[in-house]
């Protein structure tokens, strides 16, 4: 969707949501077909996020011929952002493209699935869930609620935010009112920020009235959207707190298990696919978004200094563990798993991703 109209439309939705979740519409099954309601965590049209959530629909309808059919709820259209597991676990929805993060206080190990702090790259969680026994630790984490979840998409490496004033030393975060979700904001809280949480169509607002300091949501293509530049001018990087982010399809364990075979390999193939796509178009999208910032709005990148990012990284390491010493055993599991990954894995980004990338910097004649 073309950005001014989405800036313009977005608080439309949130007031005419309000008067739709009165009467929720009842699933459709008729002759093998099967429609099925699916609520996400994004206000609605947001690039990326809820159109990457509208585009996994279409692409299951597509796939089955029309035998399954997912219709798409914005953020506040059926239930709140937040709702999501609530709204699948109650049957008010069969489905739910949020992060998983939102809902660390039904499962503190759920944060693993979305961003962890100082965690891995959207490529590296991939390849933890994939090969690395992620999707089966998460499967036992969501199974006593009912529910499964499938990886449906990711945004990549996030900025670390929007600013009103520079952040010099770790003394400045004292007294900040942060909107920052999962266990980055944990981590903010350790060093004397205010954290909250709000949904994406709720931040502007927010920031523009002075109810908080500063927020981070995404990246450059998304942050552009939402019009953080306009209110807050510094603009840090990098994002420590979600390093790749990724989204996820939730789902009635119980209903997935009742459809046919081939539909239950269509949803799976179609979040694998999104989970391409979206975290391509993250990226894709980005890098002349962060040029607009820049060139057209005037916005002042920052680096966080480091001396702040080792404060940020011993905070997560607090973080992390709290979880091993005082989470569920679920939850437990979920973080040594993750953790293991974690230190494999980084012992080959360093000499793979992460060498490549230094290499790449280096000063040589390269047309472009
Ligand atoms: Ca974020």
């Amino acid at each position: 969707m073309e950005r001014r109209r989405f800036i313009k439309t977005a608080g439309l939705g949130a007031v005419a949501a309000a008067g739709a979740a009165a009467s929720f519409p009842k699933v459709a099954i008729s002759q093998g077909r099967v429609e099925w309601r699916m609520v996400t965590g994004w206000p609605k049209g947001l690039p990326g996020l809820h159109t990457g959530a509208e585009r996994f629909a279409q692409r299951v309808g597509d796939m089955s011929g029309g035998r399954l059919t997912i219709k798409v709820f914005a953020a506040g259209e059926l239930v709140p952002a937040f709702g999501g597991w609530d709204a699948v676990v109650s049957g008010s929805a069969e489905m739910a493209h949020d992060a998983p993060y939102y809902h660390i206080s039904k499962a503190v190990g759920a944060a693993f699935f979305s961003a962890v702090p100082f965690g891995l790259t959207a490529t590296e969680t991939s390849a933890w869930i994939n090969f690395g026994g992620g999707q089966e630790v998460w499967d036992k984490l969501y199974n006593p609620f009912g529910l499964m979840a499938l990886h449906g998409g990711s945004t990549g490496v996030q900025m670390g935010g929007w600013f009103r004033k520079e952040i010099k030393s770790v003394d400045d975060l004292k007294g900040l009112k942060f909107r920052m979700p999962g266990q980055g904001g944990q981590v903010l809280t350790k060093l004397g920020a205010t954290v909250v949480n709000l949904p994406g169509g709720e931040i502007f607002p927010a920031l523009q009235s002075g109810a908080i300091d500063g927020t981070e949501w995404v990246g450059p293509y998304n942050d552009l959207a939402l019009g953080f530049y306009k209110v807050a001018p510094y603009y840090y990087w990098p994002g420590f707190h979600e390093p790749g982010t990724t989204l996820q399809v939730m789902m009635s364990k119980a209903k997935f298990e009742a459809l046919p075979k081939d539909l239950q390999a269509i949803i799976r193939s179609a979040a694998a696919a999104e989970m391409d796509v979206m975290t391509s178009e993250f990226n894709g999208k980005s890098g002349p978004a962060l040029n607009e910032l820049i060139t057209k709005h005037r916005v002042q990148l920052r680096q966080f200094p480091r001396d702040v990012l080792i404060a940020f990284g011993t905070a997560s390491g607090e973080v992390m563990q709290e979880v091993l010493d005082k989470a569920d055993p679920n939850s437990k599991a979920v973080a040594v798993s993750f953790l293991k990954f974690r230190k494999e894995i980084m012992a080959y980004s360093r000499i793979s991703d992460l060498a490549y990338m230094q290499a790449r910097l280096l000063s040589f004649k390269y047309p472009g």
